[in-house]
Protein backbone atom coordinates (compact mmCIF):
# COMPACT_ATOMS: atom_id res chain seq x y z
CA UNK A 1 0.00 0.00 0.00
CA UNK A 2 1.24 3.61 -0.41
CA UNK A 3 1.91 4.78 2.71
CA UNK A 4 1.65 8.64 1.51
CA UNK A 5 -1.32 9.96 3.99
CA UNK A 6 -2.94 6.17 4.90
CA UNK A 7 -4.79 6.29 7.78
CA UNK A 8 -6.14 3.39 9.76
CA UNK A 9 -9.42 3.27 11.81
CA UNK A 10 -9.39 0.67 14.62
CA UNK A 11 -12.55 -0.91 16.11
CA UNK A 12 -11.87 -1.70 19.43
CA UNK A 13 -13.73 -4.95 21.21
CA UNK A 14 -12.04 -7.80 19.92
CA UNK A 15 -9.87 -6.15 17.25
CA UNK A 16 -7.25 -4.28 19.59
CA UNK A 17 -8.42 -5.49 22.54
CA UNK A 18 -10.35 -8.56 23.82
CA UNK A 19 -13.06 -7.81 26.10
CA UNK A 20 -15.54 -10.03 27.13
CA UNK A 21 -18.80 -8.12 26.64
CA UNK A 22 -21.51 -10.25 26.60
CA UNK A 23 -23.21 -9.06 23.64
CA UNK A 24 -26.33 -11.59 23.68
CA UNK A 25 -26.91 -11.36 27.26
CA UNK A 26 -26.86 -7.79 27.45
CA UNK A 27 -29.50 -7.44 24.42
CA UNK A 28 -31.79 -10.04 26.15
CA UNK A 29 -31.54 -7.88 29.16
CA UNK A 30 -31.97 -4.79 27.28
CA UNK A 31 -35.28 -6.39 25.56
CA UNK A 32 -36.91 -7.67 28.73
CA UNK A 33 -36.42 -4.24 30.48
CA UNK A 34 -38.19 -2.72 27.61
CA UNK A 35 -40.60 -5.53 27.68
CA UNK A 36 -41.91 -4.42 31.08
CA UNK A 37 -42.56 -0.86 30.22
CA UNK A 38 -44.50 -2.33 26.90
CA UNK A 39 -41.51 -2.23 24.00
CA UNK A 40 -41.80 -5.89 22.79
CA UNK A 41 -38.66 -6.73 20.77
CA UNK A 42 -40.26 -10.84 20.39
CA UNK A 43 -38.78 -14.00 20.55
CA UNK A 44 -35.68 -13.69 23.37
CA UNK A 45 -33.77 -16.30 21.76
CA UNK A 46 -33.76 -13.78 18.20
CA UNK A 47 -32.63 -10.50 19.75
CA UNK A 48 -29.11 -10.94 19.29
CA UNK A 49 -29.10 -11.37 15.59
CA UNK A 50 -31.87 -9.32 14.80
CA UNK A 51 -31.20 -6.05 16.99
CA UNK A 52 -28.03 -3.62 17.94
CA UNK A 53 -27.69 -2.68 21.06
CA UNK A 54 -28.42 0.50 19.05
CA UNK A 55 -31.56 -0.50 17.35
CA UNK A 56 -32.39 -1.63 20.98
CA UNK A 57 -31.93 1.93 21.92
CA UNK A 58 -33.52 3.89 19.00
CA UNK A 59 -36.97 2.00 19.67
CA UNK A 60 -37.08 2.34 22.94
CA UNK A 61 -36.28 6.54 22.26
CA UNK A 62 -39.07 6.86 20.66
CA UNK A 63 -41.54 5.17 22.44
CA UNK A 64 -40.12 7.20 25.44
CA UNK A 65 -40.57 10.61 23.19
CA UNK A 66 -44.12 9.41 22.61
CA UNK A 67 -45.24 8.44 26.15
CA UNK A 68 -42.73 10.98 27.94
CA UNK A 69 -41.35 8.21 29.59
CA UNK A 70 -37.76 7.71 30.38
CA UNK A 71 -36.70 4.04 29.94
CA UNK A 72 -34.07 4.36 28.11
CA UNK A 73 -31.88 5.46 30.57
CA UNK A 74 -32.66 2.31 32.63
CA UNK A 75 -31.13 0.56 29.42
CA UNK A 76 -28.00 2.63 29.39
CA UNK A 77 -27.12 1.63 33.14
CA UNK A 78 -27.22 -2.08 31.90
CA UNK A 79 -25.10 -1.49 28.70
CA UNK A 80 -22.46 0.33 31.31
CA UNK A 81 -22.61 -2.60 33.69
CA UNK A 82 -22.13 -5.29 30.86
CA UNK A 83 -19.08 -2.73 29.75
CA UNK A 84 -17.25 -3.05 33.18
CA UNK A 85 -17.88 -6.38 33.72
CA UNK A 86 -16.36 -7.06 30.08
CA UNK A 87 -13.39 -5.01 30.75
CA UNK A 88 -12.13 -6.19 34.38
CA UNK A 89 -10.04 -9.12 32.29
CA UNK A 90 -9.43 -7.10 29.11
CA UNK A 91 -6.46 -8.20 27.47
CA UNK A 92 -4.19 -7.54 24.33
CA UNK A 93 -1.72 -9.24 22.41
CA UNK A 94 1.89 -8.56 21.15
CA UNK A 95 0.91 -8.55 18.28
CA UNK A 96 -1.06 -5.73 18.23
CA UNK A 97 1.36 -3.99 19.90
CA UNK A 98 4.29 -4.65 17.22
CA UNK A 99 1.64 -3.04 14.72
CA UNK A 100 1.07 -0.13 16.60
CA UNK A 101 4.98 0.58 17.39
CA UNK A 102 4.93 -0.05 13.09
CA UNK A 103 2.57 2.09 11.88
CA UNK A 104 4.20 4.87 14.23
CA UNK A 105 7.76 4.09 12.46
CA UNK A 106 5.77 4.33 9.27
CA UNK A 107 4.24 7.35 9.88
CA UNK A 108 0.78 5.58 9.27
CA UNK A 109 -2.40 7.83 11.42
CA UNK A 110 -4.22 4.94 13.60
CA UNK A 111 -7.53 5.94 15.24
CA UNK A 112 -10.41 4.08 16.69
CA UNK A 113 -14.00 4.17 16.27
CA UNK A 114 -16.09 2.33 19.12
CA UNK A 115 -19.26 2.21 19.93
CA UNK A 116 -18.23 1.42 23.93
CA UNK A 117 -18.42 4.87 26.06
CA UNK A 118 -15.41 7.30 25.92
CA UNK A 119 -13.99 6.97 29.59
CA UNK A 120 -13.85 2.93 29.99
CA UNK A 121 -12.21 3.01 26.05
CA UNK A 122 -9.92 5.18 27.34
CA UNK A 123 -8.99 3.33 30.94
CA UNK A 124 -8.00 0.84 29.00
CA UNK A 125 -5.80 2.26 25.95
CA UNK A 126 -4.00 4.12 29.36
CA UNK A 127 -4.23 0.63 31.25
CA UNK A 128 -1.93 -0.90 27.94
CA UNK A 129 0.12 1.77 27.80
CA UNK A 130 -0.91 2.82 24.33
CA UNK A 131 -2.95 5.91 24.49
CA UNK A 132 -0.60 8.00 22.50
CA UNK A 133 -0.61 5.69 19.00
CA UNK A 134 -3.88 6.95 18.42
CA UNK A 135 -4.77 10.40 16.50
CA UNK A 136 -8.22 10.17 17.58
CA UNK A 137 -10.64 8.13 19.59
CA UNK A 138 -14.43 8.61 18.48
CA UNK A 139 -16.82 6.74 21.20
CA UNK A 140 -20.22 6.64 21.09
CA UNK A 141 -20.58 9.96 23.30
CA UNK A 142 -18.90 11.50 20.07
CA UNK A 143 -21.73 11.03 17.38
CA UNK A 144 -25.15 10.97 17.24
CA UNK A 145 -25.89 7.59 15.64
CA UNK A 146 -23.55 4.26 16.29
CA UNK A 147 -21.95 1.93 13.88
CA UNK A 148 -23.42 0.64 11.37
CA UNK A 149 -23.82 4.34 10.88
CA UNK A 150 -21.52 6.09 8.78
CA UNK A 151 -20.88 9.10 11.17
CA UNK A 152 -18.38 7.73 13.37
CA UNK A 153 -16.05 7.21 10.24
CA UNK A 154 -17.03 10.19 8.62
CA UNK A 155 -16.06 12.38 11.62
CA UNK A 156 -13.07 10.42 11.94
CA UNK A 157 -12.22 11.08 8.11
CA UNK A 158 -12.87 14.71 8.43
CA UNK A 159 -11.16 15.10 11.68
CA UNK A 160 -7.59 13.47 9.88
CA UNK A 161 -8.56 15.89 6.39
CA UNK A 162 -8.13 13.13 4.31
CA UNK A 163 -10.01 11.78 1.24
CA UNK A 164 -12.03 7.91 2.33
CA UNK A 165 -9.82 6.79 -0.21
CA UNK A 166 -6.91 7.19 1.43
CA UNK A 167 -8.70 5.39 5.00
CA UNK A 168 -9.13 1.77 5.56
CA UNK A 169 -11.36 0.66 8.31
CA UNK A 170 -10.38 -3.00 10.29
CA UNK A 171 -12.72 -3.93 12.43
CA UNK A 172 -14.29 -7.62 13.82
CA UNK A 173 -18.03 -7.12 13.38
CA UNK A 174 -21.10 -6.91 10.94
CA UNK A 175 -21.46 -3.26 12.43
CA UNK A 176 -18.02 -2.46 10.99
CA UNK A 177 -18.27 -3.43 7.84
CA UNK A 178 -22.11 -2.15 6.87
CA UNK A 179 -20.41 1.53 8.68
CA UNK A 180 -17.47 0.86 6.22
CA UNK A 181 -19.59 0.32 3.10
CA UNK A 182 -22.14 3.48 3.90
CA UNK A 183 -18.94 5.98 4.29
CA UNK A 184 -17.30 4.64 1.02
CA UNK A 185 -13.94 3.31 3.08
CA UNK A 186 -12.39 0.38 2.38
CA UNK A 187 -13.21 -2.34 5.29
CA UNK A 188 -10.29 -5.40 6.05
CA UNK A 189 -11.77 -8.10 8.18
CA UNK A 190 -10.23 -9.04 11.40
CA UNK A 191 -9.77 -12.01 12.90
CA UNK A 192 -12.86 -13.92 12.50
CA UNK A 193 -15.17 -16.42 10.82
CA UNK A 194 -16.06 -14.97 7.06
CA UNK A 195 -18.85 -12.55 7.63
CA UNK A 196 -21.87 -13.42 5.26
CA UNK A 197 -21.37 -10.36 3.13
CA UNK A 198 -24.33 -11.17 1.16
CA UNK A 199 -26.49 -11.10 4.27
CA UNK A 200 -25.11 -7.84 5.52
CA UNK A 201 -24.71 -5.87 2.13
CA UNK A 202 -20.67 -5.51 3.05
CA UNK A 203 -17.49 -5.26 0.70
CA UNK A 204 -14.61 -7.08 2.86
CA UNK A 205 -11.57 -5.67 0.77
CA UNK A 206 -9.69 -7.97 2.64
CA UNK A 207 -9.64 -10.37 4.96
CA UNK A 208 -6.66 -11.12 7.68
CA UNK A 209 -6.71 -13.40 10.84
CA UNK A 210 -3.89 -11.40 12.62
CA UNK A 211 -2.30 -8.04 13.07
CA UNK A 212 0.90 -9.59 11.47
CA UNK A 213 -1.17 -10.19 8.40
CA UNK A 214 -2.00 -6.80 8.89
CA UNK A 215 1.21 -5.26 8.86
CA UNK A 216 2.03 -7.72 5.73
CA UNK A 217 -0.72 -6.17 3.68
CA UNK A 218 0.66 -2.68 4.18
CA UNK A 219 3.80 -3.15 3.74
CA UNK A 220 3.09 -4.80 0.06
CA UNK A 221 3.30 -2.20 -2.71
MG1 LIG B 1 -15.46 -5.45 17.57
Amino acid sequence: MNHDELAIIFDFDNTLIKSNINFPAMKISMARAAKKHGVDFGNEEDIPHRFTAGNIIDQVEEFDKRNETQIVAELWDMVEKFERMGMENVSIDDDVLQMLEYLKEKGISASILTNNAKKPTIEVLERFNIVDYFDIVVAREDVKKMKPDKEGLEVIVQKLKLNPDKVVFVGDSWVDGVAAVKANIRFILYNRKLLDSNKYNIKIWKHVQTMNELVELIDED
